[in-house]
C-alpha cells in the first residue's frame, strides 16, 4: 500500500512541479526533440503511476492474511479479500483502473478518427481543387492566402497555395518545403494528436493541456531545425517572415495545421536569426537518461513491491485455510 501511495504521490509531482519546472525551463528551445520526448515522458509515466498504483491497491486490498503468513503475499486472484473494507478498496481500485484506460483509450480514438476524418475531408477537397506539380513534389491550390502544410498519412503530401508560390523566392520555397517534409519525417502529427488526446481526456489536470500546446510549439521549432539544415537558418527565417508578411490580416487560410508560417512565425524567425546554440551532446544524453528514468520509475517500483514469483503452493494453503 505505501509504494502504491508514493506512485500516486510520484504521479502528483510529475504533473504538477515536474510539468511547472519543464514549462519555465529555457532549454527546450535549444533541443526541441529532446523536450518533445520529455513531455511525452511526463503524460505517459503520469497516467502510467496512477494505473500501476491502482493495481498495487488491488493486489494488497486481495491479499489474505493467512496467505501472508506462507512468507510472501499470494497474488491475486488466489487470495480473496477477507474484510468488507478490503473487497470495497479492490472494487475502488478495479473502478478506478477501468475509468482511467476506458477514458484514454476513448479519447485517444475520437481524437485519431476526427484527425482521419479532417485529412480525409482535406484529400476529396484537393482531388477537385487541388493539382500536382511533379518539379516539386507536391499539390498546388488556386487561393488568395500564401500557406503551405503537409497532410500526413499513408502517402503524406505536402500542400502549397499559389499565392505562396508567388510569396516565395526558390531558396525560400525550398526552405519552406524542409520544413514541412520534417513534419511528416518526424511523425508529429502522431505526437501532436496523441497530446491532444490526453489533454481531452483529463481536461481538470493541466500538465496535459500544457503538454499539448508546448509539444505543438516544439514541433514546429523541431521542423524549423530541420529545415535550416537544408537550407540555413536564415533562409528558412526569411521564408517564415515572407509568409507571414504576404498574409492578410484576419484572412481565412487552407492550412488546418503544421503549416509552415502561422501565428508564431515572428517568434520563431527571431530563433533563428539569433542563432540559438543547440544544446550539447552530453546534456542531452543526461536528458535522454533522465526521460527513461522518468518513463522506468513507476514500472520498476511496482514490480518490487511484488512478489517476483508466484507462491502457487502457499496460494494453495491460502485458499484451503480461508475456506
Ligand atoms: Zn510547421
Amino acid at each position: 500500500m505505501i509504494a502504491a501511495l508514493a506512485l500516486l504521490g510520484y504521479a502528483v509531482l510529475l504533473a504538477t512541479a515536474g510539468a511547472g519546472a519543464l514549462g519555465r525551463a529555457s532549454w527546450p528551445r535549444r533541443a526541441p526533440r529532446l523536450a518533445i520526448l520529455a513531455w511525452e515522458a511526463l503524460s505517459l509515466s503520469t497516467i502510467g503511476s496512477v494505473l500501476l498504483a491502482g493495481v498495487l491497491v488491488e493486489l494488497a486490498a486481495t491479499s489474505d492474511d493467512a496467505a501472508r503468513r506462507c512468507g510472501a503475499p499470494a497474488p491475486w486472484p488466489c487470495a480473496p479479500a477477507t474484510t468488507p473494507a478490503g473487497l470495497a478498496l479492490a472494487i475502488a481500485a478495479a473502478i478506478a483502473i477501468s475509468a482511467v484506460t476506458g477514458r484514454v483509450v476513448w479519447c485517444l480514438a475520437r481524437t485519431y478518427a476526427a484527425a482521419a476524418g479532417k485529412r480525409n475531408h482535406q484529400l476529396d477537397a484537393l482531388a477537385v481543387l487541388g493539382r500536382p506539380d511533379d518539379r516539386l513534389g507536391v499539390t498546388l491550390v488556386d487561393h488568395a492566402a500564401p500557406s503551405a502544410y503537409c497532410l500526413p498519412g499513408r502517402h503524406g503530401r505536402i500542400v502549397v497555395t499559389t499565392a505562396a508560390l508567388t510569396a516565395l523566392d526558390e531558396h525560400h520555397l525550398a526552405a519552406v518545403l524542409a520544413h514541412e517534409r520534417a513534419h511528416l519525417r518526424q511523425r508529429h502529427h502522431l505526437i501532436r494528436t496523441t497530446a491532444e488526446a490526453l489533454s481531452r481526456a483529463f481536461p481538470r489536470v493541466p500538465a496535459f493541456t500544457m503538454a499539448a500546446e508546448q509539444i505543438g510549439r516544439l514541433s514546429e521549432l523541431a521542423a524549423d531545425d530541420a529545415a535550416a539544415k537544408h537550407s540555413g537558418r536564415l533562409t528558412v527565417a526569411a521564408a517564415l517572415l515572407a509568409l507571414a508578411e504576404a498574409a492578410a490580416p484576419g484572412a481565412p487560410a487552407p492550412a488546418p495545421a503544421l503549416t509552415a508560417g502561422g501565428t508564431t512565425a515572428a517568434t520563431r524567425a527571431h530563433r533563428l536569426i539569433t542563432g540559438t546554440r543547440p544544446l550539447g551532446r552530453t546534456r542531452v544524453l543526461l536528458g535522454l537518461a533522465a526521460t527513461a528514468l522518468v518513463i522506468s520509475a513507476p514500472a520498476v517500483a511496482a514490480a518490487a513491491s511484488v512478489p517476483a514469483a508466484p507462491n502457487t503452493a502457499c496460494c494453495t494453503t491460502a485458499a484451503a485455510q480461508h475456506s
